[in-house]
């Protein structure tokens, strides 16, 4: 486990290395620092029974996705289309960027 610290930030474009969906691309949408795992939109889904309440109509089964360990998943890049050695730049203004050491494309944004 890697807790404490994630390599990648929400909106990053990952692939998971390891699990069920290993191999699957998908976007980061939340990233927790503290246990060392991000959630990836439309994957690693769980499907959670609920139970009928009066509140909510009906019962069923939830779909959600579950958190994966930041260290499974891997920064895309958009250029190459693969998996990217991520590079670090800091720019005149002191704003630290990150770039695909392969193709120096930028991996911000
Ligand atoms: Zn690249």
């Amino acid at each position: 486990m890697s807790a404490g610290k994630v390599h990648v930030k929400k909106g990053d474009m990952v692939m998971i290395m390891a699990g069920k969906d290993k191999g699957k691309t998908g976007r980061i949408t939340k990233t927790m620092p503290d246990k060392g795992a991000v959630l990836v939109e439309g994957l690693n889904i769980v499907k959670k029974h609920s139970r009928p309440n009066k509140q909510k109509t009906g019962g069923g089964i939830l779909e959600k996705e579950s958190p994966l360990d930041a260290s499974n998943v891997m920064i895309l890049c958009k250029s190459c289309n693969k998996t990217a050695r991520v590079g670090h730049q800091v720019l005149e203004d002191g704003k630290k960027v990150r770039f695909c050491k392969k193709c120096k494309e930028t991996l911000e944004g």
